[in-house]
């Protein structure tokens, strides 16, 4: 039966790691939101568009070409033909994508593409930040993930071995630009569940999230 999950948060609180697990568990797919925000902005880039200029972002997006990976276990992107998994975790991208994400056209075309996206799946996970309000309403189960910005800064420090502070100062300057734009800001849907994983570890997350997919 058709199964779809809706993952929303801030980044850092575990929704990648989360997600690609609880879609291995229940033998679905995996639909990173985020990284079509940043193949965009890599193609936004690449493009020369001044980041500025939302007519000349939107531009660029509506022509990129994406190519979007939904393996739980190799999630791989590519947009007009070059793979991107490498370029859109970088600084560059991570720097400019709330600013390509808040122009209104960009995110019409990429929320159309996911609801294509989830419609062709019966069993996927899906995270982003506006997944149960406008992506997937419907969804059968909705949780926002939550943690301390202490534990999202080491958490993304841990990754991509950044320095601690700059990291921290980087989540916040995003969850700001996030939370205040004027199309889909980022916040907990009503009916959207919050789990605080901040001292949790992530087998305790999937597990729960299971729990309450389950009952
Ligand atoms: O989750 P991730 O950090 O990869 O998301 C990158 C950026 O993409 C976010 O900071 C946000 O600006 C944007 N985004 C969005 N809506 C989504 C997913 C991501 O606006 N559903």
């Amino acid at each position: 039966e058709k199964c779809v999950v809706a993952v929303d948060g801030p980044s850092g609180s575990g929704k990648s790691t989360v997600s690609r697990r609880l879609a291995t568990a229940v033998d679905g797919v995996y639909l990173d939101t985020g990284a079509m925000y940043r193949a965009i902005t890599w193609a936004v880039i690449n493009g020369g568009a001044d980041l500025n200029d939302p007519d000349a972002i939107a531009k660029i997006a509506l022509e990129t070409e994406l190519s979007i990976g939904t393996d739980p276990a190799a999630p791989h992107f590519a947009a007009n033909g070059t793979n991107v998994d490498e370029a859109i975790r970088g600084p560059e991208v991570t720097g400019a994508v709330s600013a390509v994400a808040a122009v209104p056209s960009v995110r019409k075309h990429l929320v159309a593409l996911q609801k294509a996206i989830i419609a062709g799946h019966p069993r996927i996970i899906v995270e982003g930040r506006d997944i149960a309000s406008v992506v997937a309403p419907d969804a059968d189960l909705k949780v926002y993930l939550t943690a301390s910005a202490a534990a999202r800064a080491a958490r993304r420090s841990a990754e991509n071995s950044a320095d601690v502070a700059a990291t921290e100062a980087d989540l916040a300057r995003r969850d700001k630009l996030d939370s205040s734009r004027a199309v889909d800001p980022l916040k907990q849907a009503s009916d959207a569940l919050e789990v605080d994983t901040t001292g949790m570890g992530i087998d305790e997350v999937v597990a729960h999230l299971l729990h309450l997919l389950n009952s």
